[in-house]
């Protein structure tokens, strides 16, 4: 429980008044103190990275930044957590802050070392709030699976092209609800992509089991009726019209695409030869 200092009994009081501290005062270059950091940083509770940042470049900078992005009561607060994953306390918002202004985690250090004496943080808080204002243009009010998405990385990627929002959510609905799709995390990236880059969404694939019979099922048939067992092939006019694949050689494919309703189980599976299966992926 929290208690002040006038609340405790007088022995715990003088305990505290003659307790004997141990500070350093270390001077030097901006290198030497932050190799000091590093190394009372040994003992205790250790200081997170943005912590020990904040205390090599403390200045009016980063009193002004911690003002706004350490400060849990900051009413702002509820609204950034929709995007952003993190404690205010462990200067986690500061921290995603300062990587989308810096563009990117690796040049946070850079990035405060150089406004180390600024008394504004209106670079930090305008390109903050012209992010996060421009994934809620995009997507409209914030749905859970965006949280703690790199939203400075995909405002540089995709700030330049038009969506139209109510499609938009229509997308991302119809994903969220579509079973094939196991991250749900990656609907956000795949649809700013224009729905290009379908390993964002870790789409559900066919069982080894499933495979395999329907191998066997095309194989024999194949057999019977004297062409490939990859159906492309059977109706090509090449040396492959009559060659028949191992199941190494050959991958399972949707005969109706996921994207248009198609069941990822044996109805709808059909083993293509590698080369065709790249070929019908693409199209
Ligand atoms: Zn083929």
């Amino acid at each position: 429980m929290e208690q002040v200092f006038g609340g405790l009994d007088n022995s715990k009081q003088e305990k505290i008044l003659n307790t004997k501290l141990t500070i350093y005062i270390c001077e030097g270059e901006e290198w030497e103190i932050k190799k000091w950091f590093e190394t009372i940083n040994i003992a205790g509770v250790p200081l997170n990275n943005q912590e020990l940042l904040n205390a090599i470049y403390s200045g009016p900078f980063v009193t002004k930044a911690k003002e706004m992005y350490s400060n849990s009561i900051n009413p702002q607060m509820q609204k950034w957590s929709s995007y952003i994953k993190g404690d205010p306390k462990c200067q986690e918002i500061l921290r995603t802050a300062l990587s989308w202004v810096a563009r990117g985690e690796k040049n946070i250090d850079g990035y405060m070392s150089l406004h180390r004496q600024d008394t504004s943080i209106q670079e930090l808080q305008s390109y903050f709030d012209t992010v996060i204002d421009w994934a809620k243009g995009v997507f409209g009010s914030p749905y859970s699976e965006m949280r703690g998405l790199p939203w400075g990385e995909l405002y540089e990627k995709y700030h330049n092209n038009p969506y139209n929002t109510q499609d938009v959510r229509f997308r991302v609905n119809a994903l969220l609800a579509d079973d094939h799709v196991k991250n749900n995390q990656g609907i956000f990236e795949y649809i700013l992509g224009g729905e290009q880059d379908k390993s964002l969404l870790n789409i559900r694939i066919f069982e080894e089991s499933t495979k395999r019979a329907k191998f066997v099922q095309q194989t024999e048939a194949a057999k019977v009726a004297g062409h490939s067992n990859c159906p492309y092939c059977a109706m090509s006019d090449n040396a492959n019209k009559t060659r028949i694949w191992k199941l190494s050689d050959m991958d399972a494919d949707h005969v109706t695409a996921w994207s248009k309703g198609g069941a990822t189980d044996i109805s709808n599976c059909e083993m293509l030869c590698k080369t065709h299966n790249r070929m019908k992926g693409n199209r």
